[in-house]
């Protein structure tokens, strides 16, 4: 029996990991099939407090697991494939097996959207990607043109890092103005590789026939027009779904997914808490996830301690 099972090793499931080992119930904590969640996925970190020359997202995350891991919390890599929540204890199956917890903290974070279309389906991992940081450095992307879409910090850290390799990234956006934080429009804005196509909403990835991307169509959406950007690769920055679909009709969620925390990190659900990205749809940082997570292992020690366990 777990006194505290933590769902998800990104920002908010390690740091909520830290205070609830520090707390001495010696938390469980299930990677999911992304051990440290998103920002293993991104290059330099460059707003979490504490680090002036920013870190690699990757060594963030593995500091935050040995740190967690320092005071007696139990990474473990596994998938959660159900949970029961209708009494307690709780009951999880994870990758079979059942794991019973007092308590649980739900930190599963979110994944990439997708644009939905079935040749961006049919050309995944064939030039279609949502990783430049994984994916960019590819031989097929050398010296070649490439296209980011989406408006926001993603699509810019992606547009830019992909400069590197690239001959030239267009980002297109379905507006004429970025959603992104000033400092990175301006940076991205300023960089001669990258050319904006504004107004612009990606309709199909081609070639299908040829099980590769050769290129994007692409259509204004005042004009109407179509057209053709020759390029090697897509990479989709759109933003995320929250990960949430094994709480669906248990935990509250909102009309897009978000689960809706009660009063800080409380769910509907007594005994079950939640932080980070999968709960919040406004500020998805790292620090606020882990702000968050630090919530959720503090409310989750309460409500043992008022049960006197
Ligand atoms: P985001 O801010 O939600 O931006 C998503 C972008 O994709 C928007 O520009 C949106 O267009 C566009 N979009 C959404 N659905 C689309 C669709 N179906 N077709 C075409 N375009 C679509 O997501 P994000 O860029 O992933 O950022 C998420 C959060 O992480 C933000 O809070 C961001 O600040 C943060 N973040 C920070 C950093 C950093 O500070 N270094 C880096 C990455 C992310 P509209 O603008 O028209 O809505």
């Amino acid at each position: 029996m777990e006194k505290v099972v933590i769902i998800g090793t990104g920002c908010a499931g390690l740091t909520a990991a830290i205070y609830a080992a520090r707390a001495n119930l010696a938390p469980l904590v299930l990677t999911g099939n992304m051990p440290g969640g998103l920002l293993t996925t991104t290059s330099i970190v460059e707003n979490f407090p504490g680090f002036p020359e920013g870190i690699d997202g990757y060594e963030l995350m593995t500091r935050l697991q040995k740190q967690a891991e320092r005071f007696g919390a139990k990474v473990k890599f596994g998938t959660v494939e159900s949970v029961d929540l209708s009494r307690r204890p709780f009951t999880l199956s994870v990758d079979g097996d059942p794991v019973q917890a007092e308590t649980i903290i739900i930190a599963t974070g979110a994944g990439h959207r997708h644009l939905g279309l079935e040749s961006e389906h049919l050309l995944d991992k064939k030039g279609v990607t949502y990783c430049a940081t994984c994916d960019g450095a590819l031989p097929m992307f050398r010296n070649q043109p490439l296209v980011v879409v989406g408006g926001g910090d993603s699509a810019c850290e992606e547009a830019t890092y992909l400069t590197r390799f690239a001959s030239v990234v267009y980002l297109v956006h379905r507006r004429d103005s970025l959603r992104a934080s000033k400092i990175m429009t301006e940076r991205t804005l300023a960089n001669p590789k990258i050319k904006p196509v504004w107004d612009s909403a990606v309709t199909e990835v081609l070639d299908v026939q040829q099980d590769k991307v050769t290129g994007v169509r692409v259509k204004n959406l005042k004009t109407g027009a179509e057209s053709v950007l020759d390029c090697a690769g897509l990479f989709v920055a759109i933003g995320h779904v929250p990960n949430t679909q094994l709480f669906r009709g248990v935990i509250d969620l909102d009309e897009n997914g978000y689960i809706i925390p009660k009063q800080g990190a409380a769910t509907n659900v007594p005994g079950v808490f939640v932080a980070g990205d999968c709960s919040d749809h406004v500020y998805r940082q790292a620090v606020t996830a882990a702000g968050m997570g630090c919530a959720a292992a503090i409310e989750a020690e309460r409500f043992l301690a008022a049960e006197n366990q």
